[in-house]
């Protein structure tokens, strides 16, 4: 999912749609707006489909005026793919002290004990949402500020969570103390502030790039001044590796550091590590391309794009049904036949979830005459569920973890198939050294296994680490 929200600007709602339809990608199901004007109080939408085709009408904005608002964007998690209107958020409860939204980015792992426990003294809950619970947590806190009260809800949540929330006059960040999913902090006009999941929603906008929250970190942000805290037990960062590889746009920054640039490096490292002879690099598009560019400039292999991409489909994977997705990479991919005809073909793409994908583009590219297909991964083997916010399917279906690689490439049917190693990985992310394995500087859960939070919901049900 993404959030986004402004405060200290005149109609505060317009640059959280911008803001929204330029985090798009983290989310494609549905998008909501809530915003804050003193006159009219609290007002939102909740939408399904794209921001662009809902939040550009007059008619629908005028509703949202006021100098703060917030918004989200919905991706669902595993499960809960029926969405109703009611899952999209943000989520708005009225509190003793006034009104306030709630946004949230990440997938809280105690959710469903979370859920039984607040239905048990009480609650009423409205959506399906795990982030619901924040809600109802805030509620039954006898803290008196807004803040203090998401910070005690917070304080009972596992998992990830990067939360944008507002009261009638406050823009609230947080990060959950690991850091798993991103928020960044930028400045607008004279008196406003942002809160991003990504930096390239700020530069739709024209803010300016102040700073990451930080792992651990609260904001509260209220006429023009930013008060930071800590709320949380201290913990080392483990932002999620997948972001990089992923997840996030490639003309955002994390850490520091470009997501393309990073996207480059991992195929400077797979060139490096699986080499092979060959006539072209082709990007799997558009998430294979900067891999497939650092392939191209390391191996001396010329890069083509020998697959062409209609821009006017979703992402494969954002699509909620298997059917849906078993047809999406032929509505959605088409090879370039002269080129590839006769040639030996290096594929790069990001990830080997269950495989559809990479088989599909090995049957097309094949009809079209290449004389090889070479599959270069630009993550290693996904043979892990994440349970912090990206949607993998359980076990049971991920390729990798049913199969070894050499199996891999036999049933995905091409002459090879190479994954980046873990430590490759590492070092195209920035650490020169590698991952570090007394004390990982990433989550890489669905990699390596390793999960840096407990999935506690998922070992009730038993699930295997
Ligand atoms: P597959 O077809 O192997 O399930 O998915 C791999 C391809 O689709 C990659 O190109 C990746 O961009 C995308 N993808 C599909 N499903 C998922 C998913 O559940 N999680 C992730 N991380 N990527 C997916
Ligand atoms: Fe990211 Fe994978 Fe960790 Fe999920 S399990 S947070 S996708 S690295
Ligand atoms: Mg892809």
């Amino acid at each position: 999912c993404g959030v986004f929200g402004v405060i200290g600007v005149t109609d505060a709602a317009n640059f959280v749609a911008l803001g929204l339809h330029a985090l798009q990608h983290r989310g494609q199901e549905a998008g909501g707006i809530v915003a804050h004007d003193p006159a009219h109080g609290f007002n939102s939408a909740h939408r399904f489909g794209y921001v662009r085709d809902n939040f550009t009408k007059a008619s629908l904005m005028e509703t949202l005026p006021g100098p703060l608002a917030i918004g989200h964007v919905r991706y669902s998690t595993a499960g809960k793919k029926a969405a109703a209107i009611r899952d999209v958020q943000p989520f708005f409860g009225e509190f003793s002290m006034g009104g306030a939204a709630i946004a949230h980015n990440g997938n809280l792992t105690n959710a469903e004990s979370l859920r039984h426990e607040l239905i048990d003294h009480g609650a009423i809950f409205q959506s399906s949402s795990d982030s619901e619970c924040i809600i109802h947590l805030m509620a039954r806190s006898y803290q008196k500020t807004h803040a203090d009260r998401i910070a005690d809800a917070l304080r009972r949540c596992e998992g990830a969570f990067s939360v944008v929330a507002m009261t009638r006059s406050k823009l609230i960040g947080v990060r959950d103390p690991l850091g798993v999913r991103p928020l960044v902090l930028g400045r607008i006009g004279d008196n406003g502030y942002v809160l991003s999941s990504e930096t390239c929603a700020l530069d739709i906008i024209g803010a300016h790039f102040v700073r990451e929250i930080e792992p651990g970190e609260m904001v509260v942000i209220q006429d023009g001044k930013v008060d930071s805290s800590r709320p949380f037990h201290n913990a080392t960062p483990r932002f999620c590796i997948f972001e990089h590889v992923y997840f996030s746009r490639p003309d955002s920054i994390i850490g520091g550091r470009s997501v393309y640039e990073t996207r480059r490096q991992i195929g400077v490292e797979l060139a490096r590590e699986a080499p092979v002879e060959a006539d072209l690099v082709c990007p799997v598009p558009d998430s294979g391309t900067p891999a497939a560019i650092g392939f191209s400039q390391e191996s001396g292999i010329p890069f083509a794009l020998g697959i062409t991409r209609n821009q006017y489909m979703g992402r494969t994977f954002i699509e909620p049904t298997e059917q849906i997705r078993n047809m999406g990479v032929r509505l959605k991919l088409n090879v370039n036949r002269s080129l590839v005809k006769g040639k030996r073909v290096i594929l790069v793409d990001d990830s080997v979830v269950r495989g559809t994908t990479s088989r599909k583009i090995k049957e097309m590219i094949l009809e079209a005459g290449a004389a090889e297909v070479h599959f270069r991964i630009a993550s290693p083997p996904t043979a892990w569920p994440c349970f912090y916010g990206v949607d993998t399917p359980d076990r049971s279906k991920l390729l990798a973890a049913k199969m070894s690689e050499d199996e891999m490439r036999e049933w995905i049917g091409v002459d090879s198939l190479k994954f980046i190693s873990l430590d490759g990985l590492y070092r195209a992310a920035g650490e020169v050294n590698g991952r570090n394995d007394a004390c990982p500087q990433y989550c890489d859960a669905c990699f390596s296994g390793e999960y840096p939070v407990a999935p506690a919901d998922q070992l009730a049900r038993g699930f295997e680490m």
